[in-house]
């Protein structure tokens, strides 16, 4: 049998490593032909053990010499080493890849994601920044070349299996299912105080720093919501948020004459991961099966705006369009590595991108220079805003009791 190449962007990561896990059980089918790391070297010398790619790309020259003092210190043929994104463009591009899975942080994965795209790769998607940054360009580059984009996310990859079989005008509404995060039944207060700790506590789901953050002030149910628009084609009155603490219930849709398909599932991304590679066919594998009669209960609310100010932010982004997404993903990246670096609290994250958003003079999207710009220009905004934060701010100067470290 012909083995179908994987290349994988972002492959030491949480998803990127659970691919490779799942590119093992799967056996003879899939082949890993390509990854795309950053620095983590150790992790990706066991990979290239492993899967024995043909290229891997890091983030820097200092990591490249490094793997390669690593790998001649072995006896077996080893793969060519490029490095930064025109690395990881090579990855996306390979040309014995036919699936790239896209599961880097944030915006580093938008170029080569696109060029996948271009260049008509089944592209499984795990990085939802990109769509978040430029919808329009991704989904006109996968309709212009064929290519098929499958969600990785676990509720958009719900949400596609559900609409399997139903047409868009059958449908009514899509709804995202939301843990709540870490602070669904606090206060405030408690929020306000919130160390790193505390908002890297996911109650359900074992995930990156960065996602998680994002799941404690659930702007990453509203980057959901704006991936949900460009990957199924629903305006924001069409997709609804629901907080369902179990995750068990992955997503929902509702069709137009009131029934409802929900996909449910054990929180495993392998499920997802899985479903994206093997995509239409499905096949059997070792992961544990979902018990109902463990949970007893499942409970549904809804979400509450005032306290998560950036979920309203997502659906006012989606709703004005243009580049004011990009502006709001870039400046969402920035406050939430600030506050993982300890110099604003998790509270003052949906303030940076207010302000940000406030004063951003929105564009449309059509050009790939248009979106880097904007993603450049509110980087630079956010981080302005942040330091203006904790001049005026006095909690923020040299009072990071908070923080717990
Ligand atoms: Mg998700």
């Amino acid at each position: 049998m012909n083995a179908k190449g994987i290349a994988v962007l972002g492959s030491t990561g949480s998803i990127g490593r659970n691919t490779l896990r799942v590119v093992e059980t799967l056996g003879e089918q899939f082949r890993v032909v390509a990854l795309g790391a950053g620095r983590n070297v150790d992790e990706l010398v066991e990979q290239i053990d492993r899967h024995r790619p043909e290229l891997v790309a890091v983030q820097s020259d200092e990591c490249s010499e490094e793997l390669l003092r690593r790998l001649r210190r072995r006896e077996i043929a080893f793969p060519r080493v490029a490095v930064g994104e025109a690395g990881l463009i090579e990855v996306a591009t390979h040309e014995r890849a036919a699936c790239v899975v896209s599961a880097t942080v944030g915006a580093v994965g938008f170029v080569p994601t696109l060029r996948a795209l271009e260049t008509g790769k089944r592209v499984a998607l795990a990085n939802k920044e990109t769509l978040v940054m430029a919808g329009e360009l991704m989904t006109r580059a996968a309709h212009t070349s064929g290519a098929e984009i499958l969600p990785v996310d676990s509720e958009h990859n719900a949400i596609h299996q559900c609409l399997r079989g139903e047409t868009r005008a059958e449908v009514q509404r899509l709804i995202l299912t939301a843990s709540g995060g870490p602070f669904r039944t606090q206060d405030e207060s408690a929020m306000q105080r919130a160390t790193v700790a505390e908002a890297m506590r996911h109650p359900t789901w074992s995930m990156g720093a960065k996602v998680t953050i994002d799941s404690a002030t659930l702007m990453n149910k509203g980057l959901e919501v704006i991936e949900a628009h460009w990957l199924f084609g629903f305006d924001a009155d069409q997709i609804d948020v629901i907080v369902h603490p179990e995750s068990v219930v992955h997503s929902m849709v509702e069709l137009i004459d009131g029934s409802v398909i929900a996909q449910m599932g054990v929180t495993d991304m392998c499920h997802a991961i899985q479903y994206a590679l093997t995509y239409p066919k499905r096949q059997g594998n070792a992961l544990p099966p979902l018990d109902l009669t463990g949970f007893g209960a499942l409970h549904f609310e809804a979400p509450d705006l005032a306290r998560f100010p950036c979920l309203g932010l997502a659906y006012r982004a989606l709703r004005t369009g243009g580049t004011l997404p990009t502006a709001m993903n870039a400046a969402n990246e920035v406050a939430v590595n600030a506050f993982i670096d300890g110099r604003i609290r998790l509270t003052d994250i949906p303030h940076i991108i207010e302000r940000v958003m406030d004063r951003h003079p929105v564009r449309p999207v059509d050009s790939l220079g248009v979106v880097l710009d904007t993603d450049e220009a509110a980087r630079i905004a956010a981080l302005t805003a942040i330091d203006a934060l904790i001049e005026v701010s006095p909690i923020n100067i040299g009072d990071f009791s908070y923080l717990g470290r």
